[in-house]
Order: structure tokens, then sequence, then C-alpha cells
């Protein structure tokens, strides 16, 4: 194929996580990539009935693609998108549903142009996973909140009060607040506006989930309580991390 010296081709695996028509026939494209961070590119022919990617293209479907990346102006252009997975919560589970949705609102909001992350894409494929099968979503939705703070170095401090450094004492409440970056000590609570409340079975539950283990918080079990509590605190952290609130939050804190 000819390619101008100012062209790439390359090659790699990709979850749609934007689509949005760009002329009558073409569409433009944003994946989540494992090996360039995000891209957006163009889809020519991907409206038409017939078009050349068939039906490889749609919203978090994972495929691997070729595309041409320009180094000067102008958008970069999708040649090849061979579908390898579809996202395909079963019929009616809609919460899972919306778990994936959301999961693509946080990779298109936390993640840059052309900065890979090949964990969090992994991580990602995961999450689609857990939300296919049968299995709590809201789980795999904090679950997927704590890597991707993590990821990006936002993960709140859950070890040590941030104030004073010193380790929640355990007969004390530690409250959590977003704003100072994690864990406050019941000493230094006073100090801070509006904390939220964390109990100690709550903090580690929390810490379980965002630790690298792929075995320990598929097993967690906890209280309807602690799981509100920590809702909450996820809530917290990730929109203070975005600076706004994601639109996909509201169907999935119910
Ligand atoms: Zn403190």
């Amino acid at each position: 194929m000819y390619a101008a010296p100012d062209m790439s081709t390359e090659k790699t695996q990709g979850l749609v996580i934007r689509m949005a028509d760009f002329s009558e026939s073409s569409r433009v494209v944003t994946f989540f990539t494992r090996d360039w961070g995000k891209i957006a590119v163009v889809a020519k022919g991907a409206r038409r009935l017939k078009g050349p990617f068939e039906a490889a293209l749609d919203l978090l479907t994972v495929c691997n693609i070729v595309f041409i990346r320009k180094s000067s102006s102008g958008l970069d252009i999708l040649t090849e998108a061979k579908l390898q997975t579809r996202f395909a919560p079963r019929a009616g589970q809609l919460l899972n549903l919306y778990a994936g949705y959301y999961v693509a609102e946080l990779l298109a909001a936390f993640s840059e142009d052309y900065d890979p992350h090949p964990r969090l894409f992994d991580q990602a494929l995961l999450a689609l996973d857990w939300f296919s099968a049968e299995n709590p979503p809201q789980l795999g939705v904090m679950r997927f909140e704590m890597v991707i703070l993590k990821e990006i170095g936002q993960l709140p401090e859950l070890d040590a009060c941030v104030i004073c450094g010193n380790a929640p004492a355990s007969h004390e409440h530690p409250g959590f607040h977003a704003g100072q970056g994690g864990l406050v000590c019941g000493t230094c609570q006073p100090r801070v506006r509006a904390p939220l409340a964390i109990s100690a079975g709550g903090l580690g539950l929390l810490r379980q989930l965002a630790d690298d283990s792929e075995i320990a918080w598929k097993r967690l079990a906890g209280s309807p309580a602690q799981w509100r509590e920590l809702r909450a605190v996820a809530t917290a952290a990730i929109c203070h991390a975005l600076g706004h609130r994601p639109k996909m939050l509201r169907y999935l804190e119910q």
C-alpha cells in the first residue's frame, strides 16, 4: 500500500469506546487500544449497511484493527477492523449493560490520545467479561474504578491519614475525603469539611478492591451498609479525579 512519508500503518487491538457520525457514509470511532491508548479514527463507509467493517464497529466491541497514523494534521484512518468479541450481557441485565457503558465513559474521560496503558486495557476487557457473566455488577464496577484510579496515579490513600500520616487506630472510625486525597483519621476529621464515614470493615474491602490480586476482590462479601459506604467513597474519588460526575453513574447508584 502507498504510504506518504508522514504516515505509518499500525496494527493493534482496540475496544470501541465512542462512535460519532462523521459524514453521510463515515463515522469517527474512538478506540481505547492496547498499544496506543486512545485513538480517534475515521472509518470510511462505516455507516453503509454493507460497509467495509461489517458489524465489527459497535460500542464495546473488541477488534483487531489496522489504521493509518498521520503525523501531521488530520484524523487517523481506519483501514481494517476484525471483530474479536462483542459485549453482550444477558437479556434483561440492564445494570450489567450500564456498567459496560460506564467502563467506556471512564476510559474516554481518563485516557489521553497516544498514551498507552496496556494493563488498563486488559483490565477493561476483564471488567466487560465480568459484566457479561452473571456476576454482581456493582462489585465489578468498584473494582474497575479502583484499577483506573491506580493506573492514572489518582488512587486515594487508603493506609494512612492524609493529614497527620498516622495509620488510623483500630478502635476509631476513619473518614474519607476525596479532595484531601483519601483517609482521614478520627483525630484529624474536625479539620476537614464533611468527610465521608467509612467503617473499618468497609476500608478493608476497599483495600482489597484496589489490590493487584485478581482473586481476592472477586470473593469479597460485605454487608449492604458497607457497600453503600463504599459506593459513596468510590463516587467521591471518581468525581474528584475527573472534575465532573460521569453521566452513567446515576444508573449504577440505584
Ligand atoms: Zn490524622
